[in-house]
């Protein structure tokens, strides 16, 4: 989704920012990388000259995702009130009624994904609704680019509540290739004994490959 069109890669190293090179990024979470800087100044005179146009993009990631999120238990009520909008439309864009969103819409809705997919939510009613549609779980989500429309879900994917032992050591050891590829209830496992064992929060996030924020939630679940 990075609008950065140069070949040379940002140092992003003094940056603390959880996003980047967006406008979303600039505003919302307080990047200030150089590409951020350019879009935020660009977008703010383009408002104030009323030249701005939003920009679109393709549905599927944000339909993706907030099916995904109500797979695991996030209902539509809830959604909308995070995104500031009316359940019915989460269900237009979970149903993917238009081939495009404004790119604004799919940067919120991504950035609550990123808050919430490690979290099962509050609503079984929910699970079970997304379970009859055959919507998936962001588990199926780890391997493929979820922003790619020809993307595939990987639906051989393990339950996201299965946990294998030994890929809790793996995790814990950190000989576990790709730790995104465990699933929920096996970081969630690692990421406690961990703790109980005395290790930092950032060699947990280093380990688990997960931001700072989803390694609270992880804990406090
Ligand atoms: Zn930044």
């Amino acid at each position: 989704m990075s609008t950065c069109d140069t070949t040379i890669p940002i140092d992003r190293s003094m940056c603390n920012a959880p996003r980047h090179g967006t406008v979303l990024a600039y505003n919302d979470y307080g990047c200030r990388c150089p590409d951020s800087r350019t879009l935020a100044t660009r977008y703010r005179r383009d408002i104030r000259n009323g030249t701005h146009t939003p920009q679109r993009t393709h549905s599927a990631g944000t339909g993706r995702r907030l099916r995904a999120l109500a797979a695991i238990g996030w209902p539509s009520t809830l959604l909308a009130d995070r995104l500031g909008c009316t359940f019915e439309w989460v269900g237009q864009l979970q149903r993917e009624v238009n081939a495009q969103v404004h790119l604004t819409t799919a940067q919120r809705v991504a950035a609550l994904y990123d808050e919430l997919a490690d979290i099962p939510g509050p609503s079984d009613r929910a699970r079970g609704h997304a379970a009859r549609a055959g919507w998936d779980a962001p588990d199926a989500w780890w391997y493929a680019d979820i922003d790619d429309p020809n993307a595939q879900p990987d639906r051989l994917h393990p339950d996201p509540d299965d946990v294998d032992e030994v890929v809790v050591e793996r995790l814990i050891t950190g000989e576990h290739h790709n730790p995104r590829a465990a699933t929920h209830a096996e970081r969630q496992a690692a990421a406690r004994i961990m703790r109980d064992r005395g290790f930092t929060h950032t060699r947990i996030c280093r380990l688990l490959d997960i931001a700072h924020g989803t390694a609270y939630r992880l804990l406090a679940a």
